[in-house]
């Protein structure tokens, strides 16, 4: 049966039909399994007005109450995880396994949400001038929106609205079209949890829905996660309607295995880092570095466990990696593996030979070796199952590698040194960075985000970035002296020096 997916507005679905409609793919199956709205300007000026309206008393709750809301959110979230985990399945595609991971991560940001009573706390100096006190407060800016990708259609929205929500805000989030239902329930299960109507609101939609978001003046702030060309798109139009952006785009990950670090274990992690979820993660290693002499016995041992993951519908027991997001994309996939070949890489395992399942958009973990700096499978964001081997001589040949690439959001480096691994991670100009941990996503109490093309803007997502981001700081000085003083006509600067 196929699903319809509608907007998200002010306590539930809206009940008109919208104009446009595009369809949602099971990719396991390669068959339409539902129709999501697509919305324009007059869907995001409603979603807005609903949100103003709601923000109101939203923002003037106490931190108390909010804090119970993201509590209960928390605990409804759990009990329905296996409902969550199947709806990102039937429509990423990803191993119900990863699924759960992802609600796990989004799960440990409105945990750290809960903490709002803690984090709102300002500054305060007393007696900067005789009887007089300076402090600071943090305040919601109002509506906020929140722009996410395909990839993560729970943890990315979870990066943001629970930290948005708990700082006082109304929030307008508009998810990938590719896989829409996940935010339809998130925003129903924030109102179980006692979020008032019209505070979380989703409009689905594509480019014209994010583009009305980026203009709408009411809207104070924009966080947005997805890929480079649009998360610049983003930056620059938001910031030119005059609000706070942070835009999060593309990676290319490496992993660098220097000559004493454990094979076994950097062979192992690169397999789950490169392969998991079929590689549609930003943090994802797509470039495995192999330094000195060991090349040829880590590609050995890439090859011996890449034989062995099975590649099957994500909902299947057993299943290690599921399919593609749509048949767009796995042909852009395709396209790139036949580039390398054409470029004169090593095919080392052929993703596109191994038996797979006959319906749906399937390609199996894919390895080059002795690959270039200038092809464009090292070049480019692939975001699919598609490893590229590279080999260097030495630590800083490493480095220089690394930091000649153009995105800088995730690396890893694998050795027993710990000298070469704190040389490494000073040296190296990427926002997270591993040692000997094949994937760093960093825990909600520090920010997530990367350096150079994947990141536009100064915040990364969630920790203090987040509340920072979805706050605005009011200094007040204060003058609450014992006896009055009198007329003071001196420039309020001169007081606080005297
Ligand atoms: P995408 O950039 O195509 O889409 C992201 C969002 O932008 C979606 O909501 C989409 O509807 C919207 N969008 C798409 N085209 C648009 C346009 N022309 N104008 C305005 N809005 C548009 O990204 P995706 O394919 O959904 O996700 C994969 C990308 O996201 C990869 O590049 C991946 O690295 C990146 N990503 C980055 C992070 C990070 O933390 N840096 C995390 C997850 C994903």
């Amino acid at each position: 049966m196929v699903k319809t997916i509608n907007h998200y507005i002010g306590g539930g679905p809206v009940a008109e039909a919208p104009p446009e409609w595009a369809d949602v793919h099971d990719p396991a199956l390669g068959t339409v399994s539902g129709r999501v709205a697509l919305g324009g300007g007059e869907t995001v000026v409603r979603a807005v007005r609903v949100a103003r309206d709601a923000q109101t008393d939203w923002g003037a709750a106490s931190l108390g109450a909010r804090q119970q809301v993201l509590l209960d959110f928390v605990r409804l979230v759990q009990e329905n995880r296996d409902a969550l985990a199947t709806m990102i399945t039937s429509e990423h595609g990803k191993t119900l396994t990863d699924a759960h991971g992802e609600i796990n991560a989004g799960i440990d940001v409105a945990k750290f949400a809960s903490g709002i009573p803690h984090l709102m706390k300002g500054e305060f100096s007393e007696n900067v001038s005789r009887g007089i006190d300076t402090y600071s407060i943090r305040q919601p800016l109002g509506v906020v929106a929140g722009i996410t990708p395909f990839n993560f259609p729970v943890m990315v929205p979870m990066w943001m609205f629970p930290i948005a929500v708990a700082c006082g805000n109304a929030f307008v989030l508009k998810p990938s079209e590719k896989d829409p239902s996940a935010s339809n329930e998130l925003a129903a299960l924030a109102e179980r949890a006692g979020l008032p109507p019209g505070v979380l609101n989703v409009v689905h939609g594509g480019a014209d829905a994010v583009n009305s978001i980026l203009t709408h003046p009411d809207i104070a702030a924009v966080s947005f996660v997805g890929s480079t060309p649009i998360a610049r798109h983003v930056y620059e139009t938001a910031a030119a309607h005059g609000k706070r952006v942070q835009a999060l785009g593309g990676a290319k990950n490496h992993l660098v295995v220097l000559p004493d670090a454990d094979l076994d274990a950097a062979a192992d992690a690169l397999v789950s880092a490169a392969y998991g979820s079929a590689g549609e993660r930003c943090m994802a290693i797509s470039v495995a570095v192999a330094v000195g002499d060991i090349g040829d016995a880590l590609r050995d041992k890439l090859v011996t466990r890449i034989g062995k993951l099975s590649v099957v519908d994500g909902r299947a027991a057993g299943a290690d990696m599921g399919p593609l997001v749509t048949a767009e994309h796995l042909e852009k996939v395709r396209g790139y593996v036949a580039a390398g070949v054409e470029a004169g890489a090593h095919l080392v395992a052929d993703g596109r030979a191994a038996d797979l399942p006959a319906d749906g958009y399937f390609l199996a973990p894919t390895l080059f070796d002795h690959v270039d700096p200038s092809m464009s499978i090292y070049r480019d964001e692939i975001f699919g199952p598609v490893l590229v081997m590279l080999r260097v001589d030495s630590l800083d040949g490493a480095i220089g590698l690394v930091n000649a690439n153009e995105y800088g959001n995730g690396v890893s480096v694998f050795t027993r040194d710990g000298v070469a691994a704190r040389r490494f991670q000073h040296a190296v100009q990427v926002g997270m960075v591993g040692l000997n941990v094949p994937i760093p996503v960093p825990i909600p109490y520090f920010p997530f985000g990367g350096w150079k093309k994947s990141l536009f803007g100064d915040a990364g997502q969630y920790g203090e970035d987040g509340v920072r981001f979805f706050t605005r700081r009011k200094v007040v000085t204060s003058r609450w002296a014992e006896t009055g003083g009198g007329l003071d006509l001196r420039f309020p600067g001169a007081a606080a020096a005297s």
